[in-house]
């Protein structure tokens, strides 16, 4: 097997993937909605084939598409009794498209039955934690994401820390403020994370990049230890800092859509911020990716083909050459 997480995290930046459910939802495949992943055992070709685009762009990552795979959740959309198959099918098909060279992170996500201080929510969420991670043996190292509550993330962390061997990636999500809805701010919860033993910290979802550097400023004072962001790709506005309190969200996300040089731009600053572990969330499509990939070193900028403005064979170098004459002047 190639390099671990940790000892590439220990070298440079590691480029994560982009989101996957809102794309598959746009694709014609998720429940809008529900955005569950039962489509590993119903629709499987589709999920393989937005990891290979992922890889293709130069993802170093691919995500097991378990998002929302716990079995409370899957009661929702009938699957429940099929959870385990899911998780492994889900598993299975990022481990296949990632190879011997790319890494596959195990998913788990918040499960919306937590409930601080309650001992039989603490029990039933630690069975659909338990139950998930079993089903994704194999992976190279779990992110925890969307955590809304603290307490949460930490027994999702103690849950990895307690039955795998493999590093743990948790990774919070904030809406309108730095506060957690137990009441932890960012620093707050960092700190706690760092030291229940979490390998990576980070964010994930809901901000677009513009208001999730609040947020990676304030985790980056608050430990040494790595830091991942992985923000949304849609549009958010100041006073609705979180796209799905928009009313664009769930189904009229295209407007909002950010430019892949928008993504690009956020790649190199997060690097420039001390972040360790960049990628995107929903609305970041594999062309974000490249563009993030570009901007990390980490691609060629245009591979073979190279415009020939004064004999142009497309619309395109014609558009080009028309943007360089408009940046020199
Ligand atoms: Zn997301």
């Amino acid at each position: 097997m190639a390099k671990g997480l940790l000892e590439r995290l220990s070298e440079g930046v590691v480029l994560g993937d982009g989101g996957y459910i809102i794309e598959l939802e746009q694709r014609g495949y998720v429940v809008t909605g529900a955005f569950t992943p039962e489509l590993a055992v119903t629709h499987p070709s589709a999920i393989a084939e937005l990891h290979r685009e992922m890889r293709n762009c130069g993802s170093e990552a691919l995500q097991v598409m378990a998002f929302y795979g716990s079995r409370e959740k899957l009661a929702t959309v009938g699957f429940a009794d099929r959870t385990i198959e899911i998780n492994q099918a889900a598993t299975r098909i990022a481990r296949e498209a990632a190879g011997d060279d790319l890494l596959v992170a195990g998913d788990l996500s918040t499960t919306w039955k937590w409930k601080a201080g309650d001992a039989e929510s603490e029990r039933l969420v630690t069975e659909m934690f338990d139950e998930q991670l079993e089903a994704q043996a194999g992976v190279d190292f779990f992110i925890g994401e969307l955590f809304f509550s603290l307490g949460e993330a930490l027994l999702c962390l103690d849950r990895l820390k307690k039955n795998t061997s493999v590093p743990a990636m948790i990774t919070m999500s904030f809406r309108a403020d730095n506060v957690s809805e137990d009441g932890y701010t960012v620093a707050e919860c960092t700190r706690r994370l760092d030291a229940a033993g979490a390998d990576v910290i980070g964010l994930n979802c809901m901000n677009d990049p513009e208001r999730m550097y609040p947020h990676v400023e304030e985790m980056r004072s608050a430990f040494d230890g790595y830091l991942a962001a992985q923000p949304v790709a849609f549009r958010c506005t100041d006073e609705t800092p979180w796209f799905t309190g928009l009313p664009s969200f769930p189904d009229r996300l295209e407007p909002t859509q950010l430019t892949r040089y928008e993504m690009g731009e956020f790649a190199a600053r997060a690097k420039d911020m001390g972040v360790n572990y960049v990628g995107g969330c929903c609305g970041s499509k594999p062309t974000h990716i490249r563009e993030m990939a570009k901007a990390l070193g980490k691609l060629d900028d245009e591979g073979r083909w190279q415009a020939k403005p004064d004999s142009p064979m497309s619309e395109t170098e014609q558009h080009w050459e028309r943007r360089r004459q408009a940046r020199r002047e």
